[in-house]
């Protein structure tokens, strides 16, 4: 019987952490409702107390999203404890509270300033505090594998015995090897006095590229939850990848004799939307995600696929969902038909949403014969996604080729009032580009511009995503249309109007970095 390991999500709280992926609250519902499709067992929505945007994101997780429980990290300190209760307490019955302590001298000398006592004890008292309030509550003893074991071993065993029912350790700073992780996992188990009361975890990062090992070889030595992320996104070089542990245990489950309980179906759709909704572009060459992950080219491995799947294909491309997409909808596809297809695959939308999708998908239909599964995708993720916008592009004319100056005439509604100009540049998106910002007034950089084609053939959509800074604040954008120029104007306009969107509003992501003093930057 292969044992079931907990996949515990964190690509909303550790993902979002990436420079540059924030993400507003409505899209980290969009993202949530898939990993609840997708079958994780905790999602890790956000740090409640950190910012006002976070405090959202969790508390509405926690209220909309079925299915998985809904967790909030909070900092060992007794405020962070009581705003993550605050942030889940309407929401289901399964919600769980993160509190995290440095154990390693390291930290607790140059950081916390605190002794190895002092830490124990506020540990304890702080996860009693939480057990006040939830009776689901984790423990991490941040920069674990960096700290002294037997010390790690107390406190271990006194957060255990003070009610964590999960205690999670991380390899903060993707230090370890897979041979001292797993003999880590191992040493805790035999040390620690009733061990089995808590469930073990492991949170690892890839500075060295070991995080999915380390993770894969704690399960081997008895951890029975693994925190990581969709794509593998996270601080600097991202956390451990969801779909390679995912994929790693059901493909050699003979070897692991572990497995999870993640509908793999679903993956590739999730890879999608966290790459388009973050702006990171998942690399060709990704294990399991990446767009050649399942592309045979050698002669040789082509005859033995002819003859049979077996001699050089260890997974399934459609046990991922990367299998061949398939026509789904076209011009004479009705509302109802659109809305039954929609709910076929897995999207539940509100009456106002169904209709500007619907509006959205004919506008489509009109320019491109066949609507594939991924154009609907863009379509709903563009549509719940929405936030209120202070610029909206009306029309676009742009005039280019080898023998004139590109050109470019723009449209756009700006806090109501609408607004023509027109103006050039080095090519049709460079003039669209230069347009906007001077009709909008933005002093934001373009850090990065990236197109790529939803799917094949040259009526294909383009989908382009951005990536704007401005005063430090880095914004992702993305927009898509048949017409690249066009899409690239709307990726722009949405970067452009998420950054006006955090200044005025409470929502502001980075102001993370106002409430966390430097010692109080997560794990
Ligand atoms: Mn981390």
């Amino acid at each position: 019987m292969a044992r079931m390991i907990r996949i515990f999500d964190t690509t909303l709280r550790d993902g979002e952490q990436s420079p540059g992926a924030s993400m507003t609250v409505e899209e980290k519902i969009m993202i949530a409702k898939q990993l609840a499709r997708l079958g994780v067992d905790i999602i890790e929505a956000g740090f409640a107390y950190s910012s006002p945007g976070d405090f959202e994101a969790v508390q509405r997780i926690a209220q909309e999203v079925e299915g998985p429980t809904v967790c909030s990290l909070a900092r060992a300190r007794p405020e962070d404890i009581d705003r993550a209760w605050e942030a889940l307490k309407g929401g289901g019955p399964q919600v769980r509270i993160h509190t995290f302590l440095s154990t390693s001298d390291i930290h607790l000398k140059h950081q916390f300033r605190m002794t190895r006592e002092e830490a124990l004890k506020r540990a304890v008292e702080m996860v009693q505090r939480a057990r006040s309030y939830v009776e689901d509550v984790e423990f991490s003893p941040m920069d674990a594998s960096r700290s002294d074991p037997s010390y790690l071993c107390e406190v271990v065993e006194a957060v255990i015995e003070a009610g964590a029912g999960t205690v999670n350790i991380p390899d903060t700073v993707g230090y370890a090897t897979p041979g001292e992780m797993g003999a880590l996992i191992k040493r805790l188990r035999e040390r620690v006095k009733h061990c089995d009361r808590a469930v073990l975890s492991v949170h690892c990062h890839n500075d060295l590229g070991l995080a999915v090992a380390n993770s894969l070889s704690s399960i081997v030595n008895g951890a029975g939850q693994v925190e990581c992320t969709i794509n593998g996104i996270g601080e600097r070089a991202g956390n451990a990848s969801l779909e390679e542990i995912v994929m790693g245990l059901r493909t050699r489950k003979d070897f692991y004799q572990a497995d999870t309980q993640v509908r793999t179906e679903e993956i590739a759709k999730t890879s999608r939307l966290v790459s388009k909704i973050t702006g990171m572009v998942v690399q060709s060459n990704k294990a399991i995600v990446g767009a050649n992950a399942f592309a045979h080219t050698s002669g040789i491995h082509q005859d033995g696929l002819l003859k049979d799947k077996s001699t050089y294909e260890i997974m399934r491309p459609e046990t991922v969902g990367m299998g061949q997409s398939e026509m789904v909808m076209g011009k004479l596809s009705g509302r109802h038909a659109f809305r039954q297809k929609l709910e076929s695959l897995g999207y539940q939308l509100s009456d106002e949403e169904v209709n500007h999708a619907f509006d959205r998908f004919k506008r489509l239909a009109d320019q491109k014969k066949e609507i594939f599964e991924e154009d609907l995708e863009v379509i709903v993720s563009e549509e719940a996604a929405r936030m209120p916008e202070r610029y909206v592009l009306v029309s676009l004319r742009s005039e280019s080729g080898t023998d004139q100056v590109p050109t470019a005439t723009v449209e756009l509604e700006i806090d109501g009032r609408r607004m023509t100009q027109a103006g050039s540049g080095d090519g049709p998106v460079d003039a669209a580009y230069r347009t906007i910002a001077s009709m909008t007034g933005t002093k934001s950089r373009l850090l990065s511009y990236i197109v790529h084609a939803i799917t094949g053939g040259t009526d294909a959509q383009g989908e382009v995503t951005v990536r704007v800074e401005e005063n430090g604040r880095t914004a992702s954008g993305h927009g898509s249309d048949t017409d690249i120029i066009v899409a690239s104007a709307r990726a722009y306009l949405n970067a452009l109007n998420k950054i006006s969107f955090w200044v005025s509003g409470e929502s502001d992501p980075l102001r993370k970095i106002g409430v966390l003093d430097r010692r109080a930057r997560p794990r």
